[in-house]
């Protein structure tokens, strides 16, 4: 691999958190809402969550990335203003966190334009847009292009940042992808009734997972994304183990670990060249099939 990182970097890292609080489970079902137990699990995350996880960065000296929905913006505006009094980067997420999957453009940029206005409130325009649920529709890159998004974090197909050409626009922005096996959702999410596997990781396995990872993009020269949810990876022992990883990670040598502003910025410089992501649909017969 031979991305062109800055002179003395050899690969990159960059810690990502989704701070998605009640907002995933109330544009899953409203009706959640109701259910006081539900509301708190996700309450934990910018009441405890941050909090513990802006303590383990500090003493790590690291910049990370939030995503932050509007609609979490507009229920904690402090705990958001100190994620920016730390000096962190603070992107979109969505408003609501909204399910994107085959919603229409003009639908798409309602949300995007509800968000943009709830961090805009908070004086943040945001230079990274992360899809809820990573779920890009192929209208998605034109209306962030359009929107002045330097990057996206949502697709899946790459070791290394690259510059995505727009789908019908002519402009372009950076896509660093991220990887589900790079993510605290699928090690440790569980709520009865609502989402997760019913198997809770151990956290010790969880770093063993992700240090492996990691020293294998540091030996690629890749670029190692990880992305955590403070109501999942804020509590205590695997904050714990999240702050061994982050040491581990910057005792790499030449390992970059940043923001992924800072990533985007540096891809948009060094890389001249812009990919397509193409559609590929089924061949023809199955397609009729289907209808
Ligand atoms: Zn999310």
């Amino acid at each position: 691999m031979n991305f062109p990182w800055p002179d003395g970097v050899r690969a990159a890292a960059a810690f990502t958190f989704d701070v998605d609080a009640e907002s995933c489970v109330l544009a899953h079902d409203p009706s959640a809402s109701s259910r006081m137990s539900l509301m708190t699990h996700q309450s934990y995350g910018p009441r405890v969550g941050v909090p513990r996880l802006l303590r383990v960065l500090r003493r790590q000296d690291v910049k990370a990335t939030f995503f932050v929905p509007g609609f979490t913006a507009d229920t904690y505006p402090d705990m958001v203003r100190s994620i920016i009094d730390e000096g962190h980067e603070v992107a979109h997420h969505g408003y609501l966190h909204e399910p994107m999957q085959g919603i229409d453009a003009a639908r798409e940029a309602e949300y995007l334009d509800r968000g943009l206005e709830a961090l805009d409130r908070l004086g943040i325009r945001p230079a990274g847009y992360r899809a809820p649920w990573w779920e890009m529709n192929w209208h998605t890159p034109d209306l962030l292009i359009e929107r002045g998004f330097q990057y996206d974090s949502s697709l899946l197909d790459g070791d290394t940042p690259y510059r995505l050409h727009g789908t019908e626009t002519a402009g372009d922005l950076v896509e660093i992808p991220v990887d589900w096996g790079l993510d605290d959702w699928e090690q440790y999410a569980f709520y009865p009734g609502w989402t997760g596997s019913g198997v809770i990781e151990s956290p010790r396995k969880v770093h063993e997972m992700w240090l492996l990872e990691a020293r294998a993009h540091h030996a690629e020269s890749g670029c190692f994304v990880l992305t955590n949810h403070p109501f999942i990876s804020g509590r205590p022992s695997r904050a714990a183990a999240l702050e061994r990883l982050i040491e581990d990670v910057r005792a790499l040598d030449g390992m970059w670990v940043t923001t992924l502003e800072e990533i985007a910025a540096h891809t948009a410089g060094a890389v001249g060249e812009l990919r397509r992501v193409d559609r590929i649909e089924a061949p023809g017969a199955l397609a009729t099939n289907r209808e």
